[in-house]
């Protein structure tokens, strides 16, 4: 996998991530936790520096968990925002919103954002898992095999593809791939189609329904180099690219017990490519979080963000509040750890990692907040403790190595709020 072959190193200690998932190494603070006196004081006698100078430190907020639950909004999030507006209703720093959601629109998001905050988000300050797919131009000219649910003809259009095919188009053009449900089977044998163009690579937006169908048409489009009507005597290897978004195994919704993730689907199509072909499959790009990828994505709308407001000051450092561990922590971590490497090593080589070669950064800091409103809680329902001497079970992608170092937050607070005012701490800006 191009995308994080810099770190593909370690893959140790697994049970890290359950001790954090679980609550530790680290703990929310209390629920007194506020802004000590000596800090105030530092903050009020750097508010004429912040009315002179601008921003150099931007945010990069996780959504649920963070600042929604289900449809409800976190209160701590309207109140943290009240901090991050100004007197004329516009930021004060540079704002972008991370989810690892991706059968949504980007407006849409925004809308639900602005409505919930009372504030209004654009949708270029949103960012789905699939987001930066508009980064990988070489294939959006090209014919698609998409797969995924809700808005997909639309999303993929706004990521900048031109000539998609979904499932259920692909199906209906060779109903004879599709025999699992024996209701949906074809009640006559249809006539062989010629006319139908290959198939150049394969979108993964995000979960799809009715997963037999896609796992077998996208087996049978991989299988067959892109003509699922003719087959082929081998396999192809190495195979028409993949694009794959959203790697989470599992989400917490209004269950007691975790749902499947599209991560939980990306794990059946690689075992079920693996066991038919011997091979591994491979992916053209991963992204969301806590691939690099989405940080250099979310960076550069940051550093957008900033021109346009014209702030001449460089976005120095960036700040990435999250409530996942696996996805947030891990991620701004692994991001910080790339900031680190491109410094000393230089981007270009990174960029022929597979890394995006990005326009030269400012950025030197990736911080990682943990907030305790969401998945991350030492009361996380339907946590258990592992029994003594037991490794409970990683569940990030197989790309992904475990690194214990990288699951462990810059800072653990009880909200967004508290996040907010921790970092307008740090860098001496007035609550
Ligand atoms: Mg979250």
């Amino acid at each position: 996998m191009a995308v994080l072959g810099f770190f593909s190193a370690v893959r140790a200690a697994p049970w890290l991530w359950r001790r954090a998932a679980a609550g530790l190494p680290g703990h929310c603070p209390g629920k007194g936790y506020t802004v000590g006196p000596a800090q105030v004081r530092t903050v009020q006698v750097s508010r004429s520096a912040e009315l002179v100078s601008p921003p150099t430190f931007g945010f990069l907020l996780d959504i649920d968990g963070v600042l929604v639950r289900g449809h409800r909004v976190i209160p701590a999030a309207v109140e943290a925002f009240r901090r991050l507006v100004n007197a004329q209703g516009q930021l004060r720093v540079p704002v972008v919103f991370v989810t690892n959601a991706g059968n949504i629109l980007q407006r849409g998001k925004a809308q639900e954002l602005s409505a919930l905050l009372g504030f209004k988000v654009e949708p270029d300050q949103v960012i789905l898992s699939h987001s930066p797919m508009k980064l990988f131009s070489q294939y959006h000219g090209k014919r698609m095999l998409v797969s995924g649910q809700g808005p997909l003809v639309e999303n993929t259009r706004a990521l900048g593809f031109e000539n998609v095919v979904t499932v259920d188009e692909l199906r209906m053009a060779f109903p004879v791939l599709d025999m699992v449900d024996l209701q949906r089977r074809p009640k006559t044998t249809p006539l062989p189609r010629s006319d139908f163009p290959a198939i150049e690579g394969v979108l993964l937006l995000g979960e799809p329904v009715r997963w037999e169908t896609s796992l077998q048409l996208i087996m049978d489009v991989l299988l067959s180099n892109g003509n699922p009507g003719t087959g082929l005597a081998t396999a192809p290897y190495p195979h028409l690219p993949v694009l794959a978004s959203n790697m989470d195994l599992l989400w917490m919704a209004e269950a007691r017990m975790p749902r499947f993730g599209h991560g939980t689907f990306l794990l059946c199509l690689e075992t079920i490519y693996r066991k038919v072909t011997g091979n591994e499959l491979r992916y053209e790009g991963l992204m969301g979080k806590p691939s690099i990828l989405t940080y250099q994505y979310a960076e550069d709308l940051i550093r957008q963000q900033a021109e346009r407001r014209g702030w001449a000051a460089p976005i120095q450092k960036l700040y990435a509040v999250g409530d996942n561990p696996m996805s947030d922590v891990y991620g701004a971590n692994l991001f910080h750890q790339y900031l680190q490497m491109v410094k000393h090593d230089g981007a270009e080589e990174l960029g022929a990692d597979g890394l995006w070669k990005q326009r030269p950064s400012a950025t030197q800091s990736c911080s990682s907040i943990l907030v305790c409103t969401g998945v991350y809680s030492p009361k996380t329902p339907g946590s258990t403790e592992p029994a003594q001497g037991e490794e409970p079970p990683f569940h990030g992608h197989r790309d992904f190595s475990f690194s214990p170092k990288l699951m462990e937050a810059s800072h653990i607070v009880n909200d967004v709020d508290e996040a907010v005012q921790l970092v307008f701490h740090k860098e001496g800006w007035a609550s």
